[in-house]
């Protein structure tokens, strides 16, 4: 096992992913791919689905954060798992409704919808939007008075918290692009507008404090501000809160420096947190939404990439560089983040050598990790990248008019492809002469 369950070497010594080999999946599919294992992704559907009904209740439903990892067949498998979707674009809600997603279980989030973005979203019949701000409030109030129809909404609020991770995915502090503060009273005064406001039924409020964080702390901090928000706005409006959205962000465990989550003793002390303010306050226990993205589909992905040139600079670093890079995973260039590498064809040797790994742009920043832990490498080598589900896929470019990799899922032994390789064509698709 490597990291995860779902990980092993065979006796070739060739790492596996859901019992298939993935030197066999390089050749048969190329490189680059990602390589998604879909039982690892319905698993944890399955855990956030049982432990938010167990220590929530009934009525708590998990939406996959359609961000983290965003194709058509991602969201039938979400449908399937019973799970509802956060949805954050026009994009995402057209590839939803292309999957048969039930409209009454999407939220439509973002902190700028446009004109174009409400009416797609009405037009559609989306159950939820999570309105941003006061702009937005009255732009969907005034699209749903002009239909006749009335929308439900939650309203995103910032708690005010900071969560200690990267400072690029924190989104619940006072001063952030998303929401309306707590502290600065404009949660309030949003809050007054939309109980006011035509075309429109507040039914809840939602909160997302950032994401990859390991510690309960925070989430506990959070969901005791809403909870007492909740009790303000009951006591300031008369009005009752129906429904309170914590928002994703638990952590996921990237390398072995990582520590091990367990996500259903998370779900089950926010839980506690949540039921035992409401009991002492005389609140009534909300509908209560989680929305993780990362820690569904994260550790069910690798991306196989083949090795090119090996250089060793004296004094400096050593260098793999690999037929993929930044296009197809973003993440070290924007957030540092950390991933493990190994050589997928010698698996089994010790990953006794250091390296940078670096993709084919031309930036020097296009790296995949710096001084990663992995073994000597040599040109033709299979290079397997792990727990790339999540933010890969959906944050690849065309930069340098490289064409985004297939996805491959793997299911119970086989494999299929859920996005078929760009080609040079469908880079130049849109050109026009
Ligand atoms: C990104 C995001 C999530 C999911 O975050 P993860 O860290 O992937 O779990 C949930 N809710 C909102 C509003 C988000 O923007």
């Amino acid at each position: 096992m490597i990291l995860y369950e779902h990980l092993n070497t065979n006796d070739k010594g060739n790492l596996t992913i859901g019992g298939l080999d993935t030197v066999d999946l390089a050749r048969e599919f190329g490189t680059p791919a990602y390589i998604i294992d879909e039982n690892v992704v319905r698993k944890n559907c399955r855990i956030y689905k049982n432990a938010a009904i167990k220590y929530f209740g009934e009525d708590a439903l998990p939406l996959y954060a359609s961000k983290a990892l965003c194709f058509t067949e991602m969201y039938k498998i979400a449908a399937e798992e019973g799970l509802g979707i956060d949805c954050v674009s026009g994009g995402e809600l057209y590839t939803a409704k292309k999957a048969g997603f039930p409209a009454e279980r999407i939220y439509f989030h973002g902190n700028n919808k446009t004109d174009r973005d409400i009416c797609d979203a009405m037009d559609m019949g989306v159950g939820t939007f999570v309105v941003d701000n006061c702009d937005e409030l009255y732009a969907v109030s005034k699209e749903a008075v002009k239909r006749d129809t009335v929308q439900n909404i939650l309203l995103r609020i910032t708690p005010g918290i900071d969560p200690h991770t990267h400072k690029a995915i924190v989104t619940g502090s006072v001063d952030s692009k998303f929401g309306s503060a707590i502290e600065t009273g404009q949660a309030m005064d949003i809050v007054k507008k939309a109980i006011a406001a035509k075309g429109v039924n507040l039914i809840g409020l939602h909160c997302h404090i950032g994401s990859q964080i390991f510690d309960i702390e925070p989430f506990s901090d959070a969901a005791n501000i809403m909870a007492r928000f909740i009790a303000q706005i009951k006591e300031e409006c008369n009005y009752e809160i129906d429904v309170l959205n914590l928002g994703g962000g638990l952590g996921v465990r990237y390398t072995e420096y990582d520590r091990e989550i367990d996500y259903e003793k998370s779900i089950k002390d926010i839980a506690t947190v949540v039921t035992e303010y409401c009991k002492n306050n005389g609140i009534k226990m909300p509908k209560v939404i989680l929305e993780p993205g990362r820690s569904l589909v994260a550790a069910a992905g690798i991306t196989l990439y083949t090795v090119g040139g090996v250089k060793e600079i004296p004094g400096f670093k050593n260098y793999i560089s690999v037929d993929g890079g930044m296009p197809d995973n973003p993440r070290y260039a924007l957030y540092q983040s950390t991933y493990t590498a190994l050589i997928a064809n010698r698996a089994t040797e010790a990953r006794d050598y250091r390296a940078t790994v670096a993709g084919r742009c031309c930036e020097s920043g296009d790296l995949i990790g710096e001084n990663m832990e992995i073994q000597k490498a040599q040109r033709g080598d299979i290079l397997a990248v792990l727990v790339t589900g999540a933010y890969n896929y959906s944050m690849a470019s065309n930069y340098n008019r490289i064409p985004r990799p297939p996805v491959i899922l793997i299911k119970d032994g086989k494999a299929r492809i859920a996005v078929k390789r760009e080609t040079y064509e469908d880079i130049v698709r849109n050109d026009v002469l």
